[in-house]
């Protein structure tokens, strides 16, 4: 049984996303997926402005913009017939507008942004059953054999951890600044807490 601090699972936006920022601030993470590879097919198109400021903040915007095209507005088609329509204008003030990049579009960028810090996605590997303990959770996961494959299994040593983590965050003050890990090109990672 292999530890491992953070077992992500599944590799669409919201898991890839979850593994870099982790990476990205220094926490060890593994991230699976059940499928062979990457889906073909767009469901999300649209980008937000606030995405594209989280990227931003993520060191993947160049890439994003480069790859995105401008999103107006919408125009729906009800039973083949031309519906309601959306303008998507927003104030000057506000730093990005709405973009459109298809979901595997975005899936690649954030495969490539993670893979920059030595995380790649483990594929064909499904999450079985996950196990809650005193002191740990333990993760099963079925590889590409099917039902009587062999079986993947993590600890994730989380009581441990947290009396770990628990002190310096009760210490936290406003503003506080805390370097904890490296981005790719040896740019430094801040954590800033703040007292809710
Ligand atoms: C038609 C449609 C249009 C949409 N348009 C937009 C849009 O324009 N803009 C927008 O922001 N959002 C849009 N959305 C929503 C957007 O697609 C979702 O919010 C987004 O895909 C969620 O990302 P996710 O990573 O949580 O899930 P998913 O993209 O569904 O990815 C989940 C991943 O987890 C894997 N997985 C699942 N179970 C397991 C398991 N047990 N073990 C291992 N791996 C597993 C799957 O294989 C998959 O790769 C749209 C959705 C649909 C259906």
């Amino acid at each position: 049984m292999a530890d491992v601090d953070v077992l992500v699972v599944g590799a669409g936006p919201v898991g890839l996303t979850a593994a870099a920022e982790l990476r990205r601030h220094g926490v060890e993470c593994r991230i699976v997926d059940a499928l062979p590879a990457p889906q073909h097919y767009a469901k999300a198109v649209g980008i937000q402005p606030r995405t594209m400021e989280v990227w931003d903040s993520m060191g993947l915007i160049r890439e994003a913009l480069d790859e995105a095209g401008p999103l107006f507005g919408q125009l729906a088609f009800v039973d083949g017939k031309p519906g309601p329509r959306m303008e998507l204008r927003l104030p000057p003030e506000i730093p990005y507008a709405f973009a459109a990049l298809p979901q595997y579009t975005t899936e690649r960028l954030l495969t490539e942004h993670l893979a920059r810090f030595g995380t790649t996605v483990e594929r064909e590997t499904a999450l079985h059953a996950v196990e809650q303990h005193p002191d740990r959770v333990e993760a099963t996961a079925r590889s590409r054999t099917g039902a009587g494959g062999p079986r993947t299994r993590w600890r994730s040593p989380a009581a441990r951890r947290h009396r770990r983590l628990r002190a310096p965050l009760t210490d936290a003050r406003p503003g506080v600044r805390r370097r904890s890990g490296t981005a790719p090109g040896g740019r430094p990672a801040v954590l800033r807490w703040r007292r809710s």
